[in-house]
């Protein structure tokens, strides 16, 4: 016989040590969500198995029975989930159970450190997919048996709570899918029994009615013989029959009508397909039909996920045909800058085998995304009309993302533009759009003006606004980086061309007004023309030019960029993503009637080399960043020069 080998024991990965840590010690009140994250995940596995022996049949079988069974034992505390899903190999319990294979570990592992008590709140794990652990909420122990449909081995996974380590040993399954047992932790007080029967029932029906596939049960009862009039026969004994009973309706939630779903179901179906613990925001229910038949549930989460900016999040939209899961996270079905939605879509019009390559092409599918995008943006505009603190909530988790459409979908920039909120110089909270903007402009203003920045203080310090301050004209303030990009593809809204503020020429004038000022600068700048050329040798490394300003009424100085060089935000992002950008060359513009710059004239007239003609030049350019909220280029240069300068004046 051979020797029976040691369980190979492994130490779990430090986050998912904690996470199991902060299960533990829970005093979270709705601990009976353990059993719907469980269900859920047998579940996915039972669709996965479904989308796998579709294709890949030579693989994989899909059972002829596909169910899920829930076994309580009330001796001896424990209690089964099963089902015949995929299962998994050794490797994949490895990955799966016992680390938190999510890109967003490390915010995860931020979060809790600065989680204050042990309490857990919901929202701290329902970004993460951490469902399986939930299990130690409520056990002290738990056990795994799998196996995968791809081969006939199964493996045994336990952990104790508290242990910090699990084991895994070979075992044996008579057919793929996966067994849990939760070994109960011994009642305390007042908390539930989760071995008896309508403690389960009522968790099943609450959480996870809409289950695809039969949750089963059975169920003792006692029976005693009766007559024709139901009434019990004298001297029968009462005889103990077990019977299996499934605890789900299996109603796909999308076919029912909208009236007779209430909201609790639409908001639990969510946490089912979205594994997000927070309510939606909000949903929408639609039916299509004509050219393309399809249904659709879909949500606006209340919360942006962890993962929304990288490249592997995960749980999109569901794609079934005919009821049927075909999978999750179907990216086709919605463009890029609609991610954050979830949902589910159900096609008629598909064959149950399609797979993800042949998606891409197929004419349906394309179809089902316009429709969907249209019904999205649709119901944004609606919201933000109709039920503004819906909107705020929405624009403030998701508005980034939405404004990627603004240059990767050309077709419905109109659209998107009606709904994408700008803060502006106006309004010290509202924010508006751009049809709004143009609404609001005044009489003789030309062009739709905006500043792009990090932060809102930061550019509302610009000294590139003071002109536009002066004559009343509102300014767009832009402040996430994805404006950088959508105010490069967007020349004219409405007749009206956009223009950076801190870019070109541009000031706050008509036409005519510019030339105007212009011609009265035009004097000034043939004087000043030696004393800019020394100043730009002086600054070579960084500018570009000097010249005269129309910009500025109060500040000496500011920088600007031509109108088609990269804008130092740009510059500033391209770089932290690594790529190789050439330094861009500004150019420094000065107050014209700025006392500063009648003294170095002055200066220069005596003496074109005279030091502080160098030194004024560095701290003007130094300054002007500042303003800006950047750094001078040589910040210990910069407050030696600065220091020296106060010294002088004392
Ligand atoms: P989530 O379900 O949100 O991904 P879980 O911690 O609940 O997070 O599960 C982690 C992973 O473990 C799942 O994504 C799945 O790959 C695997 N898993 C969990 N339960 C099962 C099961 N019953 N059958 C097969 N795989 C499972």
């Amino acid at each position: 016989m051979a020797e029976k080998k040691k369980p190979e024991t492994h130490v779990f990965q430090t986050e998912a040590a904690q996470l199991l840590d902060l299960m533990i010690h829970s005093v979270y009140s709705h601990k009976e969500i353990f059993l719907r994250e469980l269900i859920s995940n047998a579940s996915d596995a039972i669709d996965k198995l479904r989308y796998e022996s579709l294709t890949n049949p030579d693989l994989v079988k899909f059972t002829d029975d596909p169910h899920i069974r829930v076994i309580p034992d009330p001796e001896a505390g424990t209690l089964k989930i099963v089902d015949n899903g995929i299962g998994m190999t050794h490797d994949e319990i490895v990955e799966n159970i016992g680390t938190i294979a999510h890109s967003g570990t490390q915010d995860f592992a931020k979060m809790i450190k600065e989680a204050k008590s042990k309490e857990l709140v919901p929202e701290m794990i329902g970004q993460f997919g951490v469902g399986f652990y939930s299990s130690f909420m409520v056990a002290d122990r738990v056990e795994l048996v799998t196996r995968s449909a791809r081969e006939k081995k199964a493996w045994k996974w336990e952990s104790g709570s508290g242990a910090g380590s699990y084991t895994l040993e070979p075992s044996t399954r008579s057919e793929p899918g996966t067994t849990i047992t939760l070994y109960l932790r011994k009642n305390e007080e007042e908390e539930e029994d989760y071995t008896q029967e309508w403690t389960i029932r009522g968790i099943i029906r609450k959480y996870s009615d809409f289950v695809n596939y039969p949750i089963r049960m059975k169920i003792e009862r006692t029976e005693i013989a009766r007559d024709e009039e139901g009434k019990p026969v004298e001297g029968a004994e009462e005889k103990k029959v077990e019977k299996d009973e499934v605890l789900n309706s299996m109603k796909a939630i999308w076919t029912r009508e909208e009236k007779d779903v209430n909201d609790d179901e639409y908001r639990e179906f969510y946490k089912h397909i979205s594994h997000d613990w927070n309510d939606p925001l909000e949903h929408i229910v639609y039916k299509a039909e004509g050219t393309s038949e399809h249904r659709a549930l879909l949500y606006f989460p209340s919360s942006a996920p962890m993962d929304l900016f990288m490249a592997d999040g995960e749980h999109g939209i569901n794609l079934y045909v005919k009821r049927v899961f075909i999978m999750n996270d179907c990216k086709e079905l919605i463009p890029e800058y609609l991610r954050f939605m979830r949902g589910v879509v159900d096609s008629e019009d598909l064959t149950l085998n399609i797979s993800r390559e042949i998606l891409q092409k197929n004419r349906h599918v394309q179809v089902i995304r316009k429709s969907l995008t249209r019904k999205v943006l649709d119901t944004l505009k609606q919201m933000r009309k109709d039920r503004p603190d819906n909107f705020e909530k929405f624009w403030k988790e998701f508005g980034k993302v939405l404004k990627e459409g603004l240059f990767r979908d050309p077709e419905r920039r109109d659209d998107l533009l009606e709904i994408c909120s700008f803060a502006t110089t106006s309004e010290p909270t509202e924010k508006i759009s751009l049809p709004e903007y143009v609404e609001r402009m005044k009489e003789g203003q030309e062009s739709i003006y905006y500043i792009n920045g990090r932060t809102r203080e930061a550019v509302e310090r610009s000294p590139h606004l003071e002109s536009f301050r002066k004559k009343g004209y509102e300014v767009l303030l832009l402040t996430d980086p994805v404006d950088e990009l959508w105010v490069q593809s967007i020349y004219n809204f409405k007749e009206k061309t956009l223009k950076s503020v801190s870019k070109g020429l541009s000031d706050a004038g008509t036409a005519d007004e510019r030339k105007e000022a212009e011609e009265k600068l035009k004097e000034k700048s043939e004087a000043c023309k030696s004393l800019f050329e020394s100043m730009q040798k002086t600054l070579d490394e960084y500018v570009k030019e000097v010249r005269l300003s129309t910009r500025l009424t109060t500040s000496p100085a500011c920088l600007v960029s031509d109108e088609r060089d990269m804008t130092v935000q740009m510059e500033q992002m391209l770089r932290a993503t690594g790529q190789d950008v050439p330094k861009v060359k500004r150019i420094l513009e000065l107050n014209p009637d700025h006392e500063i710059l009648e003294k170095l004239q002055v200066i220069f007239k005596e003496d074109p080399v005279d030091p502080r003609l160098a030194d004024t030049a560095e701290l003007l350019h130094g300054q002007a960043m500042l303003a800006e909220g950047l750094q001078p280029p040589d910040p210990n240069a910069f407050s030696k020069k600065m220091a020296e300068l106060i010294t002088k004046t004392l």
